[in-house]
């Protein structure tokens, strides 16, 4: 088999650098092995306000622009429905947040999403004695639909194998790749977590966060918005809701774990006391990378072997405009932002 790519791991970010090959009408196979869960488990939100400071996320804007028409572009093609709106509202904890809040949103890049009134709908079980701000503009991709549906197209056109990536049977001449019985011209390793079994970027430094969820049910709650306290709760319809998201830098397992459950539920009842019964636990690793940006580019010994990682809390955000990125770098030698270039790092350097 002769193809243009090969991509390890169909997460968010194998998925959007072959969305990208898809579109420039270039051949590849993906190899995946179920090995990594981030992006199916991800909540999915994307919301361009950090709001635990009120600062803009980096480059927020630019991302979300090329991110919803690219993810728009793919549920019309596979006939899907995987972007949902929906507002985030988010409780002060006192008179001064509620200030800041107002103050954030007065500047030009939060009047879109920042309202700039107080909230004030009652709503039962939430303890919000300040109120809340409501972020509008905001939403999540449901990524298991995308993941799953993305996969079923690949499956039918021959274009993905279920099955781990060996890279002890690799070999990388300098403008021809084999791997079994495929002939490739790049390869793009996309494996999230999974990195640190490839050899040609096992160094990268990571710090990557084990995240945990639950799904409640809470037939009382009715809620219609992302609430963003301590934890946040996302309706998902049908009465259930998501509990997110654990950091554990320490658990490098996939497993959930019963004192994620503990903590996510203790947040949850301080600011909700509906009654509830947990259905389901989650828990997947985010590729956060030290300095917490992405990071693309080619190997220093071996051009044609790229990566495609640290997209961290944020993929589904980043995945489209660093694919994008990757892809005008390896096709016509477009610059790579030096703040995410591999070659920031002294041993890729
Ligand atoms: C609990 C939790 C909640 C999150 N919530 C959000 C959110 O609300 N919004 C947001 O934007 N982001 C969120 N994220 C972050 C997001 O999930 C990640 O940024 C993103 O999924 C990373 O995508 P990736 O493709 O780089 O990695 P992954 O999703 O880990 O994908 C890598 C893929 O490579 C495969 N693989 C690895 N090695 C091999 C191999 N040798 N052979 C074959 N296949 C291989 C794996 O099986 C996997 O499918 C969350 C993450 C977690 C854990």
């Amino acid at each position: 088999m002769k193809v243009d790519y090969i991509i390890v791991g169909l997460g968010l970010a194998g998925l959007a650098f072959a969305e990208q090959l898809v579109n420039a009408g270039k051949s590849f196979v993906v190899f995946e092995d179920g090995s990594q869960q981030a992006s199916k488990v991800a909540a999915g939100v994307y919301n361009p306000v950090i709001l635990k400071r009120f600062t803009p996320v980096w480059d927020a804007a630019e991302q979300l622009a090329i991110a919803l028409p690219f993810y728009d572009k793919i549920a019309s093609r596979l006939g899907i429905n995987i972007d949902f709106p929906i507002d985030i509202i988010r409780p002060f904890s006192s008179i001064e947040e509620q200030n800041d809040w107002f103050a954030a949103a007065d500047k030009p890049f939060f009047e879109k999403y920042m309202c700039d009134t107080l909230f004030r709908k009652k709503l039962p079980f939430i303890n919000a004695p300040y109120g809340y701000g409501r972020l509008r503009h905001t939403g999540l991709i449901d990524t298991t639909i995308l993941i799953q549906a993305y996969k079923n197209d690949l499956l039918r056109s021959n274009a993905l194998r279920e099955e781990r990536f060996e890279y002890e049977k690799l070999k990388v001449q300098p403008s021809l790749i084999e791997y079994k019985d495929v002939v490739a011209t790049h390869i793009v390793c996309c494996e999230g977590y999974g990195v640190i079994e490839n050899p040609y970027f096992k160094d990268i430094p990571l710090r990557e966060a084990k995240g945990e969820l639950v799904i409640i049910h809470a037939p009382q709650l009715q809620l219609h918005f992302l609430l963003k306290a301590g934890v946040f709760v996302l309706p998902l319809g049908n009465d259930l809701y998501k509990i997110g998201a654990t950091f554990n830098w320490v658990d490098k397992t996939q497993l959930p774990t019963d004192a994620g459950k503990k903590e996510l539920l203790t947040k949850f009842e301080k600011i909700c006391t509906v009654p509830y019964t947990v259905k389901d636990q989650l828990a997947g690793i985010r590729p956060t990378v030290i300095d917490r940006r992405p990071i693309l580019g080619k190997h220093p010994a071996c051009l044609n072997v790229a990566i495609l990682n640290g997209f961290g809390t944020r993929g589904v955000m980043l995945a489209p405009k660093m694919a994008q990125l990757l892809f005008s770098h390896l096709t016509e030698e477009a610059f790579l932002p030096s703040e995410l270039a591999l070659s920031r790092f002294k041993a890729f350097a």
